[in-house]
This record gives structure tokens, sequence and C-alpha cells, in this order.
């Protein structure tokens, strides 16, 4: 066995690197990290206001702007403006205050920018048309930081239509996200529940409404998934009109069921990683096999002690499917999917 070899099992197991997202906002960081004060340097660019602003936002956007926007933290020490008053234009050094967050829960500040926004509009004004003419301006497609009168104008923008609604718009979709969160929970339990017990999900014309087929016909028998659904809701009348619902999203698509499966298995797969890694030692196990469409399959499995309980451990891994059959290729395709 090489080192190099080695390197590569092992590295299978280690903690998962940070995405490509991360190493690319530590690029962008790089050109001006030397004068952010902050301890929160890591999210800035991405999560900073100004990059979503005057944009159309994808859902996932505005999902961000919503729950992930960069907030500074207490001790962030935000620049200092010059303001010149009076007839004698007398300086003050004036900046953004800390306090101002908890009293505008829709203020955010931009380190980028150096200035204020409301992530309310700035999330849905470029989606959304302005409401009775009120003009989109500063706090929405242009930063706010005049501080002199910061508290006056802050508290004039709860007032106006267009923030009221999109404020709105807000509470409506976490009550969605919600209620989602709540309608898939038995779709997930009914995945999980076969795979518990080996059964297969699908089954003959397993589209459509979930209440049309008849399941005791042996010809139209669309299979234990959408059976299980259709037993649970016998006793669950929420999830019963959340299923006869006239909405087009169900989650009980193929394409749903999948997705489901995919999550399950990378928790799965990261349970037993992190096992693994606490284990230190291991052995990887690989046997194969022909599905019936007559491709070879190899199945991985690792065999490890747990080291909380002293057990020792054999855990499926995947299947991969093999082409070359030689022993190189079988060790190449062991060491490519480890
Ligand atoms: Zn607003």
């Amino acid at each position: 066995m090489t080192s190099k070899k080695k390197l590569n099992i092992q590295s299978f197991f280690k903690p998962q690197k940070v995405d490509n997202i991360q190493n690319n906002t530590d690029s962008v960081v790089s050109a001006s990290d030397t004068d952010i004060p902050t301890s929160s340097t890591s999210h800035i660019n991405r999560h900073d206001i100004f990059n979503y602003v005057k944009r159309v936002l994808t859902q996932n956007e505005i999902h961000d702007i919503l729950n992930a926007i960069w907030i500074p933290d207490v001790n962030y020490n935000f620049p200092v403006k010059v303001f010149f008053v009076g007839k004698d234009k007398t300086a003050r050094y004036l900046k953004f205050q800390y306090k101002w967050f908890a009293r505008f829960p829709w203020l955010v500040y931009s380190e980028i920018d150096n200035g204020a926004y409301c992530k309310f509009c700035v999330a849905f004004s470029t989606n959304y048309a302005g409401i009775n003419d009120q003009k989109l301006e500063l706090l929405v497609t242009k930063k706010y930081d005049n501080w002199r009168h910061a508290l006056e104008y802050f508290k004039n923008h709860s007032q106006l239509e267009y923030h009221k609604k999109y404020k709105q718009i807000d509470i409506g979709r976490k009550k969605e996200i919600i209620q989602n969160r709540k309608n898939i929970i038995p779709v997930i339990e009914a995945i999980i529940l076969c795979g518990r017990q080996n059964m297969a999900l699908r089954g003959h014309r397993d589209f459509g409404n979930i209440f049309k087929a008849c399941s005791d016909d042996k010809q139209n028998n669309d299979g234990n998934f959408r059976a299980i659904l259709r037993y649970r809701a016998q006793g669950d009348s929420d999830m019963r009109s959340y299923l006869e619902s006239s909405g087009t999203i169900k989650y009980t698509s193929s394409t749903s069921q999948n997705e489901i499966i995919d999550s399950c298995n990378k928790l799965l797969l990261n349970k037993i990683v992190s096992r693994v890694n606490e284990a230190k030692c291991f052995t990887v196990l690989a046997d194969e096999t022909a599905n019936v469409s007559g491709i070879e399959q190899i199945s991985l499995c690792v065999r490890y002690i747990e080291l909380s309980t002293l057990e020792l451990h054999e855990d499926f891994l995947q299947f991969v499917p093999a082409v070359d059959m030689t022993g190189k290729g079988l060790a190449k395709l062991i060491i490519d999917n480890l």
C-alpha cells in the first residue's frame, strides 16, 4: 500500500471541506480585509446587503437576505462621518449606532457600501412593483448614511406603504415555510419507514392525486409509499386536507422522493464518517453484483470500532457502477469513490 493510496482513502473521512462559496469569499475578502475591524470577516462579502441591492433576486437570495444577512457584532467599529453643521460649520463626527438594530428590526448595515439598508425592501422591491408611486431610493436602492437625521428617517421609513407591504410579504413567507415544513414531515417519515422495512416505494401509475388511486386493485397498485400516506391520512385530518388541497406541490412525486432519499443518504453518510474519524482505523469492504439492468454494481462498506461503545460496526456506504472489472480497475474505483 503506497502512502498516496492511504491519503486518498483517509481524506474521505476527514471533515468536509468548506464549500466553494467560502473559498471564493476568502479570495474576495483579501483585497480589503486590512481595514475590517470585526471577527466576522469570512461572511462579509458574500452576505453583505450591498451584494443584493438593485438586482432581480432568486428565492434563495431572498432567503439569504431575510435569514443570513451579515450583521456587525456589538464591538464593530462603524466608520465615522464628518458633518459640518450650523452657520459656523462646526464639525460633528457621527457614525451608525448599534442600538438602532434593536429599534428597527428591518435595519441592516453594509460594510462594503458604508451605509444602512432595509432588508425587507431590498429583498422584495426588485421583484415587486413600487406601491402608490412611492419612489424606492434611500435604504432600498441606495444606502442611507446621513447619521444626523437617521432616527427620524428610519421612523418615517417604517411607515411607508411599500415598506409595510414588503414586511407583510415576509410574514406570509415565514408562515408558508413553517406550514410547508409541517406538511413534509409525514412524507419524510413514510420514506424512512419504507427504507427501514426494506420496502420498495414505487408502484404502478404512482402520480397525481394520491386519493384517486385504488390500492386494492392489483393492476393499479401505486406502491407502498402512497399507500402508507393514505393510511396515515385516515387519522391525520391536517395531512389529509393538505394532500387533498388544490396546490400542486405535495412532495410526493418520484423526484421529491429521490431528493429526500438523497438527503437521508447524506445525513447517514456524515454520521458514519464522523464515527470512522473517531475510530482512526478502518477496513474497506467491497463486493460486486449485477443489477437488473445487467450493470455491475460495487457495494462499498466500512468496518470499524465505535469508540463510545467499543462495538464493531460494518456499515454500508454506497453502490458504485463498475465498468473495468480488472483488479487495477476495481482498486481505482474504490479509491476514487471513498
Ligand atoms: Zn423598508
